[in-house]
């Protein structure tokens, strides 16, 4: 048996077998889209906790306390 042409990966965004070979450019992901999704998540969270910590909340306005 040729376990390694046989071997495949849960895609990260569907949770569908993927085969994990050499001509599968989006793996470990089963397509670009899913790609793109599992990265737009991450890149939205990451966005969003920046936010948070960059801008001031009403609490500790500096125009405020000034
Ligand atoms: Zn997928």
């Amino acid at each position: 048996m040729d376990k390694e042409s046989k071997r495949t990966v849960n895609c990260p965004g569907c949770q569908k077998p993927v085969a994990w070979s050499k001509d599968n450019r989006f793996r470990p992901f089963c397509s670009e889209r899913c790609q793109l999704i599992d990265f737009g998540e991450w890149a939205t969270e990451k966005h969003s906790i920046a936010g948070e910590s960059f801008y001031p909340t009403e609490d500790e306005d500096p125009e405020q306390l000034q």
